[in-house]
């Protein structure tokens, strides 16, 4: 059977920390859906549309990499999609003590629903979304944190 896991994320924006991982993750899986998750509710800097643009530039080459995107609970999208495989990257004890009380309900809410975590290579371990984005809208210089086939120069975020 194929293996499809999902990459869930907020991606605001998608930095070469997530690039390792889902590279990383492809000789685990057959497909790996990145899905930006969609919350009404939280105000992003790059809206939906150009968050999956972005990533979707960065794996333009790689059929086994798909980009979407989805509201409500990860789980039940995982399901909807047939993945049996939930990816999460660690970087820190912080991260880890986070994705330990979301995978222990997510295996409730779902058992069939495996989360996998890879570690992040040390490079990459202080490369987060929110300091990205904080350079960006301080007008300092993000590309070397972003991956190379994005060129935030085309993109543009929301005051927030
Ligand atoms: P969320 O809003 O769900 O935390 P993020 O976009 O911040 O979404 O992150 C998505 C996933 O990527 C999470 O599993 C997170 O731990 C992981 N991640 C974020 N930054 C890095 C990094 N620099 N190295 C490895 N994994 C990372």
């Amino acid at each position: 059977m194929k293996r499809t896991a999902v990459f869930p994320g907020s991606f605001d924006p998608f930095t070469i920390g997530h690039e390792g991982i889902v590279r990383r993750a492809l000789c685990l899986f057959d497909e790996i859906i990145i899905a930006v998750g969609a919350n009404a509710l939280k105000k992003s800097y790059y809206s939906l549309e150009t968050r999956k643009e972005m990533i979707a530039s960065v794996f333009k080459d790689e059929p086994r990499i798909k980009v979407d995107h989805y509201e409500g609970l990860t789980v039940d999208y995982c399901r909807r999609m047939g993945a049996e495989y939930l990816l999460r990257g660690l970087r820190t004890a912080a991260d880890f003590e986070f994705e330990r009380a979301i995978a222990q309900v997510n295996r409730t809410l779902e058992p069939t629903v495996e989360s996998v975590f890879l570690l992040t290579v040390p490079e990459h371990t202080s490369i987060n979304s929110t300091i990205v984005r904080d350079i960006i809208r301080s007008g300092g210089d993000a590309s070397r944190f972003v991956p190379a086939a994005i060129d935030l120069r085309e993109y543009r975020g929301e005051d927030l």
